[in-house]
């Protein structure tokens, strides 16, 4: 007889498993470091992001970026997503995992004109432009090819985030979108001079793990307005309006995920009386806390003022706490009897910026213990490097009761399978 449990990550007696499974056990088949996956909880979470919003029927697009693992990518097609892409390597990975084009939406600031002939002659459904050079752009593939392409116009309502500046996009200092006199402009040139290119829509994501739930309410009244003057404009009708991603989740203990409901109050009235169909990115909150990175203890090794933990996963596994100073908790897979202590959990890299974990007050594990870095699911295996000639790990979904590894370890034949030595004379000093 089979127990209802809540999907995940949790403590079976002292053993940390996954969907039942122990982890022990997955390291032992899989190796470590190694990423696991809960195909339960990625539904879940597919799930509970599209609940408030479920009045307006949205597009839930996830994001490929956060985890563009096939298996998952196929998981949340037959939940019933849409996908955002940045890439025509993550539209090829759409394509491959069966996910028919017209259910994916290309963004990004630099789409080369290569990438837009892919996205074409696929059928996306969309693209979301970032400027005016690159409608133009896309404006002359799309005429070239004998298409037409649905638009969204990507507007920065110049509002603060209140986030790390590194995953701020919504600020005229960004990178990000089109303020919102350069994007009426455009939107009356594409519907006056550019017959190639349909303007769908407005695009509008100021930023990523926001927490502050009285940003996006704000941010809706600035967008609707925008709607309204852009029709009073161009004097045509909007179909989509896309909010982006960004949805924080509780990395640390005792916060809490962004509460979406406030948005969803405010938005929705609004999306009615417009007539616009919704579209939302999320990536982080569908995909992180359905991950772990499960790592063993290599050493442990005591200082003066701290202990440091050398793990056999690294920055090229996980590069966030490295990149962004993330915090991410770590757990113990086994609970048994340890010490606490000030921590520095570091991988073996040869850099200072090579950890997961600093100045954490912790247990302090055995050498040979295995470790979880929890919510990892998103932004952490692909950005996985091969610093140090390091093999990236590989990654398993753990879905009905079973593991499937969905991404084999590399070998070092894969690494230095792209590489040559030139013949001798090449480079041959003269005699
Ligand atoms: C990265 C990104 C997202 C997803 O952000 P999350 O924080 O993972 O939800 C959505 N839209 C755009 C345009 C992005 O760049």
């Amino acid at each position: 007889m089979s127990i209802a449990r809540k999907p995940g990550f949790a403590y079976d007696g002292k053993t940390l498993s996954a969907d039942g499974l122990p982890l022990p056990e997955l390291a032992e088949r899989f190796g470590t470091p190694l990423y696991v996956y809960s195909g339960p909880l990625l539904r879940e979470n597919f799930r509970l992001l599209r609940e408030p919003f479920a009045g307006a029927d949205p597009m839930v697009a996830y994001s490929v970026k956060a985890n563009s693992n096939l298996a998952v990518l196929d998981l949340l097609h037959r939940e019933g997503a849409y996908f955002d892409i940045v890439s025509g390597g993550e539209l090829k990975r759409v394509l491959k995992a069966g996910i028919p084009a017209d259910r994916a939406i290309f963004a990004g600031v630099g789409k080369t004109a290569a990438e837009m002939r892919a996205a074409l002659r696929a059928g996306v459904m969309e693209f979301n432009l970032e400027s005016e050079q690159e409608a133009e752009r896309l404006a002359a593939v799309a005429k070239s090819l004998r298409r037409r392409a649905d638009v969204a116009i990507r507007i920065n309502p110049n509002v603060d985030a209140k986030t790390h500046k590194y995953i701020t996009t919504g600020k005229t200092e960004n990178k990000f979108g089109i303020s919102l006199d350069r994007a009426l402009r455009l939107a009356r040139r594409i519907a006056e001079e550019m017959p190639a290119l349909n303007l769908a829509g407005l695009h509008c994501h100021i930023g990523s793990q926001i927490l502050d739930s009285s940003i996006h309410p704000n941010v809706v009244a600035i967008v609707m307005d925008f709607v309204d003057e852009v029709e009073r404009a161009t004097g045509g009708k909007l179909d989509t309006l896309n909010f982006g991603g960004g949805y924080g989740i509780a990395y640390e203990r005792g916060q809490q995920p962004l509460d979406l409901r406030p948005f969803a109050e405010a938005l929705l009235p609004e999306l009615k009386k417009r007539g616009l169909r919704l579209i939302l990115e999320p990536g982080r909150s569908i995909a992180a806390p359905a991950g772990l990175l499960l790592s063993r203890v290599e050493y442990v090794k005591p200082g003066d003022a701290k202990t440091f933990v050398v793990l056999d996963a690294a920055m090229t596994e996980l590069l966030r706490p490295a990149l962004y100073r993330a915090y991410h908790e770590i757990l113990p897979v086994e609970k048994h009897p340890m010490p606490q202590g000030l921590v520095d959990f570091v991988g073996p890299v040869c850099e200072t910026g090579d950890f997961l974990a600093l100045d954490r007050e912790a247990f302090v594990p055995h050498e040979g213990d295995l470790i979880a870095v929890m919510d990892a699911g998103a932004y952490g295996f692909v950005m996985a490097s091969n610093y140090n000639t390091r093999p990236m790990p590989p990654e398993v979904l753990v879905d009905g009761g079973e593991a499937h590894l969905v991404r084999k370890r590399q070998t070092y034949g894969d690494l230095l399978r792209l590489e040559s030595i030139p013949p001798r004379s090449a480079g041959a000093p003269n005699t």
